[in-house]
């Protein structure tokens, strides 16, 4: 569930009664990973660059910060929302009037194809919070009449999508119109969220953001900082060659994968019997048990971890700087989960395979199609490699 949750709640933002009865209003029980990241980096000020798969709540992790931060006394455009079309400006405003419905701020859309002439008229009263689409923004802002020289938060949302050559331009040009910083740093707040991460936000974000705080909730699994080996085994001399691999490797912390759950508690308990602490997890265990071993080996509290494949995704456990597979995978994306990194942490480790007779063609295949080496292991593991 992409909702799902460390346990943080929307009160230990702080927030103001009337946005918090807002998102509770929303039916918002608990932030989302992507609000929990940046709610609280956006609320200190800093601009922010974050990446998240579609439907992660990211239209709240901008909406929020901007309505505890603007003034409702102030009657000026003062948080910009840049999106690439109309749909979605309208369906970001319903969001900011949702979530803000008790804060007195006054939100307007404006996107091209509609009338300039209820546009002049809506910006007689009351904004505070403009949510448009870039041509039509430019358009206003360069006629003088949309003021954003007392804006002090730019969101971009879509911006993989927002910063096409031609958008790049207008974009530039409306932030000529933001209020202007003397001294380092912008002199107004930048939040860029993004499904991808193109050369073009890279570019935008070099240029026009200070400092940002990166997140990146993609969990792309990189190989990349894992050294992969490979030992022909038998099936029969495989906890043999465990137990050498246990004496000669100086293990932090190593996870070993099985295929089956059979295999996972069989292994384990020849693990104890070898004298190594050892905890397993596989499909079969009650969930509560499962989150029990995951959370006590993420303390370090045992060595080892025996385990099925329920575990290989988002496991990024910084200490595990061995992972062997007992049993080889069956196909490239299972060993890219088991072995694979997200990219964010740029730790070592590495990577060992005990493949059987019947794995071989598998080996060969699955470093093909990853494009990666596994070499064959050599006497010695150079301990700068994990
Ligand atoms: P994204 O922009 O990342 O694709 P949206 O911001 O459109 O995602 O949110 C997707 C859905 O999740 C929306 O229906 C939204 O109301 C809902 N949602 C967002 N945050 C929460 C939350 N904390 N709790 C429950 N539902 C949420
Ligand atoms: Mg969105």
């Amino acid at each position: 569930d992409v909702l799902n949750t460390k346990g943080n709640t929307f009160e230990s933002f702080q927030l103001k009664r009337e946005l918090l009865m807002g998102i509770f209003e929303a039916g918002f029980e608990k932030p989302s990973p992507i609000q929990e990241e940046s709610i609280p980096v956006a609320l200190m000020g800093r601009d922010i660059l974050a990446r998240a798969k579609n439907g992660t709540g990211k239209t709240a992790s901008f909406v929020i910060p901007v309505l505890e931060k603007l003034k409702p006394k102030v009657n000026k455009i003062q948080a910009l929302i840049l999106v690439p079309t109309r749909e979605l400006a309208l369906q970001t405003s319903q969001v900011v009037k949702t979530l803000g419905a008790h804060l007195g701020l006054q939100v307007m859309v404006t996107t091209g194809g509609t009338s300039l002439r209820d546009d002049i008229l809506r910006l007689n009263e009351p904004v505070h919070i403009l949510v448009g689409t870039p041509g039509r923004v430019l358009d206003l802002a360069s006629r003088q009449l949309a003021n954003l020289g007392e804006c002090s938060m730019f969101v971009m949302d879509e911006a993989d999508k927002m910063l096409s050559r031609e958008f790049r331009r207008i974009i530039d040009q409306i932030l000529k119109f933001f209020p202007q910083s003397s001294g380092p740093g912008n002199a107004y707040q930048s939040l860029l969220f993004s499904a991808t991460f193109p050369l073009s936000v890279k570019s935008f974000m070099d240029e026009h953001l200070y400092k940002p705080y990166e997140i990146n909730l993609m969990d792309e699994l990189t190989l990349k900082g894992i050294t992969q080996y490979y030992a022909f085994v038998e099936e029969k001399q495989k906890l043999h060659c465990l137990n050498t691999l246990f004496s000669k490797l100086q293990i932090n912390q190593s996870i070993i994968f099985c295929n089956s759950t059979n295999r996972v508690e069989l292994l384990a308990k020849k693990i104890t019997e070898l004298d190594y602490s050892c905890y397993y997890s596989h499909a079969k265990m009650p969930q509560a048990s499962r989150n029990k071993v995951f959370h006590e080996f993420r303390q370090g509290k045992v060595r080892n971890l025996v385990c099925s494949d329920l575990l290989t995704r988002g496991i990024d456990i910084q200490a595990v700087n061995v992972v062997i597979n007992f049993d080889f995978p069956k196909n490239a994306e299972t060993y890219l989960h088991r072995i694979g990194r997200s990219g964010r942490f740029g730790h070592f480790g590495i990577a060992i395979n005990l493949i059987n007779w019947s794995d071989r063609m598998n080996l060969y295949k699955i470093e093909k199609e990853l494009g990666t080496e596994i070499q064959p292991i050599p006497a010695e593991i150079d301990k700068s490699l994990y």
